[in-house]
């Protein structure tokens, strides 16, 4: 198939809140950007069940209801939002050059990478079977639908230590599965967790398997079967959700070698702002942020890079 090669001022990678509202803003400030969603339009919302602290829904939306309005949002400004992924960028000079994998070569004058963090999951088949009905990768979004109940978080770090303090506000219980007998989490984190009295710490312990009710209406999460990573032995544990907390993999292989990343893979930006290493590439939502990782932090830092974009182009006119 012979390649096609189009011209863009925006090209926007990525199609979670963050690509989105970068593809709104520069939309309406006349850009006519292109959006490639990427192999999971719409990003790590649409497998969330409801998004409920997303300001202007008072009674809550479905992250694929959400992130179908802000498709549609964006296209009514007349952006371009394309089924297809990037497959290679090089940002050595601009126009930067894009390759596309529906054979485009894109010159682009800027570029913003909204192209996220996915979850890592135990990759146990239990834990697809229940996703969005007992198992969840993010406690801000899903907490509240176990109010009072029994949960469990997966993990040992920063962030199971963090939805395990969250949790511990909201339900009866809250278990933290460990696989070792020491936390990876910050001193201070731990403090908190050890110190909480409806959290447990199970240590050396491994899932092996997620149990619970499967039948269409009443699918749900009853308990967790675990294995201890020193004795073998198998035990359940009666909980009522999961939580898995085992760290998320920014999605920037792509950029490796063409902007600076932090050592733990996710871009840098300036402080305050989205730009990268790069004068005209521009970085918004959890691909630059492992520290709030939320719908609408992203869709801010989305704005943010429109609005940076726009301001750069303008001034080298
Ligand atoms: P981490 O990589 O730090 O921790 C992942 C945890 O999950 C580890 O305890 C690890 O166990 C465990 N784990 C990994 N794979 C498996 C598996 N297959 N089965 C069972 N357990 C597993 O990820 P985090 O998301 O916690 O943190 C990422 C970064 O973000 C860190 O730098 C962290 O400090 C930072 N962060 C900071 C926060 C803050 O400052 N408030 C909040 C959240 C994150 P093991 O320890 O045995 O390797």
């Amino acid at each position: 198939m012979p390649e096609i090669f189009e011209k863009t001022k925006c090209l926007i990678i990525g199609s979670g809140p963050a690509g989105y509202t970068a593809a709104i803003y520069a939309a309406r400030a006349d850009m006519k950007p292109v959006l490639y969603q990427g192999i999971q339009p719409g990003g790590q919302l649409t497998i969330t069940t409801e998004i409920e602290n997303f300001p202007g829904y008072p009674n809550g939306i479905s992250g694929i209801e959400m992130m179908e309005d802000l498709k549609k949002q964006a296209e009514r400004f007349g952006a371009d939002i394309r089924w297809g992924s990037v497959v290679k960028v090089d940002f050595s000079k601009r126009p930067f050059v894009i390759h596309t994998d529906d054979n485009k070569i894109i010159h682009a004058d800027s570029v913003i990478i909204a192209t996220g963090a996915s979850a890592k999951w135990l990759g146990i088949p239990s834990e697809n079977k229940f996703s969005g009905y007992g198992v969840s990768a993010c406690a801000v979004c899903d907490g509240f639908f176990y109010k009072g109940k029994v949960v469990a978080v997966v993990g040992g770090g920063d962030t199971a230590a963090e939805e395990a303090t969250y949790l511990s506000k909201l339900c009866k219980k809250v278990y933290l599965v460990h696989r070792r007998d020491e936390l990876r989490a910050s001193k201070a984190m731990q403090n908190k967790v050890l110190n909480t009295a409806n959290i447990e710490v199970i240590w050396n312990n491994l899932p092996q398997e997620i149990v619970g009710t499967e039948e269409e209406f009443t699918k749900a999460v009853t308990g967790i079967i675990l294995k201890n990573t020193k004795t073998g032995k198998e035990s359940k544990l009666d909980i009522d959700g999961v939580f898995i907390a085992i760290g998320h993999n920014p999605n920037s292989e792509l950029f490796v070698g063409q902007i600076e990343l932090h050592d733990n893979g996710y871009i840098k930006t300036e402080p305050g702002s989205t730009k990268t290493s790069v004068e005209g590439v521009f970085a918004a939502g959890d691909i630059q942020d492992y520290y709030y990782r939320q719908a609408i932090t992203a869709a801010g830092s989305g704005c943010m890079a429109a609005i940076e974009a726009e301001r750069l182009l303008s001034s080298e006119k």
